[in-house]
């Protein structure tokens, strides 16, 4: 029986161990998982921009003090992360975020909002 992807609306057949598979291949299903964790994350903080109240989909995960560049760093360069590739970074935050009292550490942020805060740090603006 033929089931359509609720990720790229394409028709599969799931394979028989696995007749409850929502998603046509392993790719559709990391994204399914990844957008359903951002999501819990996002909810987690509060749901829309500190700055402007904006709820669409740019928003970002701002570190506030600045250490984006140093936890980045810390949780790449553990060797187990290493040979994961792109999106490691991501997915190793959201569980952090998730599983963790943050404490204030993170905040939501437009993507404007989040370029006007660099350029602010960088004193480009005042
Ligand atoms: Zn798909
Ligand atoms: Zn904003």
């Amino acid at each position: 029986m033929e089931k359509r992807c609720v990720m790229c609306g394409k028709l599969f057949v799931p394979d028989k161990f696995h007749p409850n598979q929502k998603c046509c291949s392993y790719r559709c299903y990391h994204k399914k998982y990844h957008r359903e964790l951002r999501d819990k994350v996002i909810n987690k903080l509060g749901g829309k921009c500190v700055m402007c109240g904006y709820t669409g989909p740019a928003l970002q995960i701002d570190h506030i003090n600045n250490n984006g560049y140093e936890e980045r760093k810390k949780l790449y360069n553990n060797p187990i992360w290493n040979y994961c590739g792109s999106g490691t970074y991501y997915y190793k935050l959201y569980k952090k975020i998730l599983s963790s009292d943050i404490n204030g550490d993170y905040q939501l942020l437009c993507a404007n909002c989040n370029v006007e805060k660099e350029m602010r740090r960088r004193g480009l603006i005042k």
